[in-house]
């Protein structure tokens, strides 16, 4: 459209443009724990969302009905290009759970950590195994979603060897940042310079809320439009709610699966 704008015609060009850019929303909808569906315009990402199992006796699945909704392809799964995931903990990624979607859904893409990918046991072109070196951003275009890849630490004691995937995802203009299970250290978010970027909505674990080093992260390292806190226990829903509504006024928390907010 831009080259077609004559001076001539430039201001109706750039109405018909704005007009363009307003008609193009993201949906974010609450899938369970920290796993979410992004969706804008025909581009649709899952994001640590394919789970059967509630896992550690405390965190959710998604509902049975649901999750034969995923994988069956019904609404509001119909389209999935590409499924990330950061890690491999099993409230992140259920390997059994993926694999059969995959059986079903064999054109979807799947981006994720080489820990990830080795128990999904699937080799194929679609299955795609990334790993920058710190302080390293890799891109990757699955399927028109481009997803920039870095390594956050998910701690340095009992998870110091799980591979944690903090990943950008853009779809239709909007950029989501989603960390995974990042540890509270400031000096690893500082490593991708990530508080001199602006998102429109960052995924940020519930437990950031709760401590100082979390609460310094979110105020120095954290610029976005909307915060969604999540990975929140059910059990634990209405005192965090509590706690979010009294000092983080302004974050969002998903009450039920499927749950959407339009941006
Ligand atoms: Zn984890």
């Amino acid at each position: 459209m831009i080259k077609i704008c004559s001076r001539f015609f430039s201001s109706l060009c750039g109405l018909l443009f704005l007009a363009g850019a307003s008609a193009q929303s993201l949906e974010v909808t609450y899938l369970a724990n920290a796993g979410f569906m992004l969706k804008s315009g025909d581009l649709v990402a899952i994001i640590d969302g394919i789970l059967e199992r509630e896992t550690y006796g405390m965190y959710a699945a998604l509902p049975e009905a649901v999750y034969a909704d995923l994988l069956a392809g019904n609404p509001p799964f119909e389209e999935v290009d590409v499924l990330l995931f950061t890690h491999e903990h099993e409230d992140h990624f259920q390997s059994a759970a993926t694999y059969n979607y995959l059986q079903k859904h064999p054109d979807t893409l799947v981006v994720a950590p080489p820990q990830v990918i080795d128990r999904l046991g699937i080799d194929n072109d679609n299955v795609i195994s990334v790993w920058p070196e710190q302080g390293e951003v890799l891109e990757h275009n699955a399927g028109g979603v481009q997803v920039e890849l870095m390594q956050l630490s998910h701690g340095r004691r009992q998870h110091a060897d799980v591979e944690n995937l903090a990943q950008v995802v853009h779809l239709g203009g909007f950029t989501v940042l989603h960390l995974g299970d990042a540890a509270m250290e400031e000096f690893s978010f500082g490593t991708y310079d990530l508080g001199q970027r602006w998102f429109d909505v960052v995924i940020v674990p519930y437990w950031f809320f709760k401590s100082a080093p979390g609460q310094s992260i979110i105020k120095r390292q954290i610029k976005a439009n909307h915060i969604i806190a999540a990975h929140i226990p059910p059990a634990e829903l209405d005192e965090v709610k509590a706690m979010l509504a009294k000092d983080w006024p302004d974050v969002i928390v998903f009450d039920d699966t499927l749950d959407t907010r339009t941006f």
